[in-house]
């Protein structure tokens, strides 16, 4: 009998090239046009882009890896870089490209406008995170956190708390500290060549993995149905029904909002955060002198330069920004940037981007009351907050727990 994966985002994908590799029939409930779910490319103005701009580490191990498994080749699709944090204050830190931990030491040491004091105190809560393993004895606000380790002056404002801002969509002042330093554990902290590499996508992310993905399924005979959101989901002891076809067991791979509709009484995040993409075009010359660059300002916070003109500004998590409308967002953002009006402009809202990652909130894992039925997505991964690796990881680990066999993350 075939296995269901509901929810074609990453995780959804992820979890059924592995149920597919390991020779399990497959069909894939996909409520969207195309696959990706929040990390997908649709067309904008008759040009191919992105609902939103994405940012991928080098710690995306498995993100990297299952990539390579459907054909899409990383080294082609992103560009990998030292990591490098600019901003208009003229604060510049930059990794070079030497092993870590060295890298890290020789970043922080080198960084344009911190004192060299308060460079040293880094270093020294840096050291001193990697030696309690990063576990902090209870959560608090990433605020919190950083008051208590004396991260007080440019270091916080201009790196720390920009970082959580990305990596977590949530503002330091509410954001998890825990989730935070998993986050610096597996990039900054982490002792792994190249996990702290920015890759930038060369190209739509749809053309990243969801597409080639999609493709490799077909191949192998894995069932894709596009444009069906299931209504009913239904377990007993013989396996589960989607919809009123059976299946041996389903892999739910939705965002959270949407699970309830399918598993009422699940306990799971309420609360989100939204993320707007401001896409401007340029005429070609216009570059960044890095291709990101954090703008700060009540409205821009990151900008990425897609090359040709093309830039792509973020506003994280809920903000001032919030309540301009379209065209005021443009203005601000052309403003801030100081390259005059852009030849064209699109701006994409995604009001719930991810869950607001804060100390203390309910996410579930894997395992549901029944044993034939698995969970994935992003919120299910409870080590990180919303990202591609959490979705990936959560889908490999649901197929390996649906075929029995144990899924090691990498370390
Ligand atoms: C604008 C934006 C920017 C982001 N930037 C980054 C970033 O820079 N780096 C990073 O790592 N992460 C980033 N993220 C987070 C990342 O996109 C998500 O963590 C990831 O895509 C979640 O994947 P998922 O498969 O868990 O969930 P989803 O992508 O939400 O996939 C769930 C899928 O389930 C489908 N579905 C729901 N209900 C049903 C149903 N009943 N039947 C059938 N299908 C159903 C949905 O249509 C959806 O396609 C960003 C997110 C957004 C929105």
């Amino acid at each position: 009998m075939r296995t269901a994966v509901i929810g074609g985002g990453w995780a959804g994908l992820a979890a059924t090239v592995e149920l597919t590799a390991r020779g399990v029939p497959v069909t894939l409930f996909e409520a969207g046009r195309v696959p990706g779910g929040r990390a997908r490319t649709a067309i904008l103005d008759g040009r191919r882009l992105d609902n939103g701009q994405h940012i991928l580490l080098g710690a995306y191990r498995d993100t990297l890896s299952v990539m390579r498994r459907v054909g899409a080749d990383p080294d082609a699709l992103l560009d990998r870089r030292p990591l490098q944090v600019h901003d208009r204050s003229g604060f510049r830190l930059a990794l070079p490209a030497l092993p870590p931990p060295f890298n890290l030491a020789w970043g922080l040491l080198a960084a344009r406008s911190p004192q060299m004091r308060e460079k040293l105190a880094t270093a020294r809560w840096m050291r001193g995170l990697e030696a309690c393993g990063f576990r902090l004895p209870v959560d608090t606000t990433v605020a919190a956190w950083l008051d208590a380790g004396g991260q007080t002056g440019t270091l916080r404002h201009q790196l720390w708390e920009p970082l959580c801002l990305a990596a977590l969509n949530t503002h330091p002042q509410c954001a998890s500290a825990q989730v935070f330093a998993n986050v610096l554990r597996d990039s900054l902290g982490s002792r792994a060549s190249g996990a702290t590499d920015l890759l930038l996508p060369r190209v739509p992310l749809g053309a990243v993995f969801p597409e080639p993905a999609a493709a490799w399924l077909a191949d192998r005979g894995a069932e894709l149905r596009f444009g069906h959101r299931v209504a009913e989901l239904l377990a007993d002891d013989s396996g589960v029904s989607v919809d009123g076809e059976r299946f041996a067991g389903a892999v739910v791979a939705t965002a959270p909002q949407h699970l309830p509709a399918l598993l009422p009484g699940i306990a799971t995040a309420t609360a989100f955060e939204p993320i707007a993409t401001v896409w401007l075009q340029y005429p070609e010359a216009v570059r960044l002198p890095f291709p990101l660059f954090n703008l700060g300002g009540i409205c821009g916070q990151w900008v990425v330069d897609r090359g040709n003109g093309l830039l792509a500004c973020v506003q994280s998590a809920s903000g001032a920004w919030e309540v301009l409308a379209d065209d005021e967002l443009v203005a601000a953002l052309e403003n801030e940037l100081g390259f005059g009006h852009a030849d064209w402009h699109k701006v994409v809202r995604e009001k719930r981007a991810t869950f607001s990652c804060r100390p203390g909130i309910t996410r579930p894992g894997a395992t549901t009351a029944h044993p034939r039925i698995v969970l994935a997505g992003d919120h299910t991964w409870q080590d990180y907050p919303a990202t591609l690796e959490g979705a990936v990881r959560s889908g490999l680990r649901a197929a390996h727990s649906l075929t029995g066999t144990g899924y090691t993350p990498p370390s």
